[in-house]
């Protein structure tokens, strides 16, 4: 039986970033994805804020031109409102690079990565894990769940699980230069996106077409939503959507947007990213929270292994930062009952006043960051 100092279920962001600290600090880190490559089934636009430009080494040839200007549509798409910042306030990521590059710095690191290895239950400290050649069980002091908004890793622990999701989809193109300023396109119509937005993000580069909302609460279906949507999607004047079933990729998957959940860790490891629910409940961005939240995983994880105190975990705990969130929730539960385009469209007429864009730009380009550092200190 293999043994391990800290197994990580899951290779997103939040785990890659998790395993590479670990391992960096002189641990014996294993780390398993049941995807099988991790420049395949992609669930995320890419969009960094300027955060996390700022504080993580993204390799900067993975990364779209900066974006500052944002605009934002009516049900109908008529008047609407742009906004631009005077600072490059986003870049898209190439994301399959960007993991292909992270798993690279993890296995220099010292990271050993199964992919195609999918985590499927526990007994004790013992891990079961089943890859192309069958179950193999792993013995490790500290799990941590890095895999994602539905995490089995939570559920074995016994702690908290996101109950608070939307569901979304994209599709993504490549698009010839235009005459456009990269700029993201935001449309506030509950009949397209129940509960959140429809976006189109077109960089010069690519163009990013999707929706996100409330499962139940899509008229038609989600992917019946995006099809509308990216009929008559804003922002693409002059961009010919491409023919054919390898032109266009197609990227969706569940976003937990309840705030950080309460019970993140106990004497057996920890959740972190969409696992842990670090995600902005109001933009559904999970990008910077799920890097913030690994490097205090790690923090925690190295200090309890180097001192052999498993109360330190305990310091891991969400209860603690959730109470800051709170401005994000109730803008989260305001945005909740929108639920008719003609309630769109009224509320939609605040962002045409100076307070209700001052509101906005500091939503869209505010310098808040996900408090990760608050808590264990
Ligand atoms: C459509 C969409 C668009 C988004 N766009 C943005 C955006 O532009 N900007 C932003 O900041 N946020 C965005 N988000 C949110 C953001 O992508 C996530 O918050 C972030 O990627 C979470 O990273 P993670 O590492 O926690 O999870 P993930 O990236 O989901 O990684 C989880 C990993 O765990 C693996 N896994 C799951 N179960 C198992 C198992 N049993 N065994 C082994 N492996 C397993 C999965 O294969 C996966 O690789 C978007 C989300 C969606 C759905």
């Amino acid at each position: 039986m293999d043994s391990v100092d800290v197994l990580v279920v899951g290779a997103g962001l939040a785990g890659l970033r998790t395993a590479t600290l670990l391992a960096q600090q002189g641990h014996e880190v294993l780390l398993a994805d049941r995807r099988p490559s991790l420049a395949g089934a992609i669930r995320t636009t890419g969009i960094f804020v300027r955060r996390t430009l700022d504080d993580f080494p993204l390799p900067a040839e993975c990364l779209g031109p900066p974006i500052r200007r944002v605009v934002l549509y009516p049900p109908g798409l008529r008047g609407p409102v742009a906004l631009t910042s005077e600072r490059d306030e986003y870049r898209v990521g190439d994301m399959a690079p960007i993991y292909v590059k992270a798993a690279d710095a993890a296995s220099g690191a010292g990271v050993r990565i199964l992919l195609g290895t999918r985590y499927a239950g526990r007994q004790g400290q013992t891990y079961t894990l089943v890859g192309k050649e069958g179950p193999a069980e792993v013995r490790t002091r500290f799990v941590v769940g890095a895999d994602g908004a539905r995490s089995s890793v939570a559920r074995d622990l016994g702690l908290d699980r996101n109950r608070h999701l939307l569901i979304g989809a994209e599709e993504v193109y490549e698009i010839p230069r235009g005459e456009e300023p990269p700029t993201f396109h935001c449309v506030l119509d509950p009949s397209l996106a129940p509960g959140y937005l429809a976006w189109v993000v077109n960089d010069g580069r690519h163009a990013h077409v999707g929706t996100a909302g409330y499962a139940n609460r899509f008229p038609e279906g989600l992917r019946r939503a995006l099809e509308r949507f990216a009929s008559s999607a804003p922002g693409l004047d002059g961009v010919e959507r491409p023919d054919g079933p390898d032109a266009i990729e197609r990227r969706g998957g569940p976003i937990p947007v309840g705030g950080l959940l309460r019970r993140i860790s106990c004497a057996n490891g920890l959740l972190v990213g969409d696992a842990a629910g670090a995600v902005s409940p109001l933009t559904a961005g999970g990008l910077d929270p799920c890097l913030r939240l690994s490097e205090l995983a790690a923090a925690v994880l190295d200090e309890s292994l180097r001192t052999g105190r498993p109360d330190t975990l305990a310091h891991f705990d969400g209860a603690a930062l959730r109470a800051r969130f709170r401005g994000r929730l109730a803008m989260r539960w305001g945005l909740d009952k929108v639920r008719t385009p003609a309630l769109a469209a009224t509320a939609f007429g605040l962002l045409r006043t100076p307070p209700g864009q001052a509101a906005a730009r500091r939503i869209l380009f505010g310098d808040r960051s996900f408090p990760a550092g608050q808590i264990g200190a």
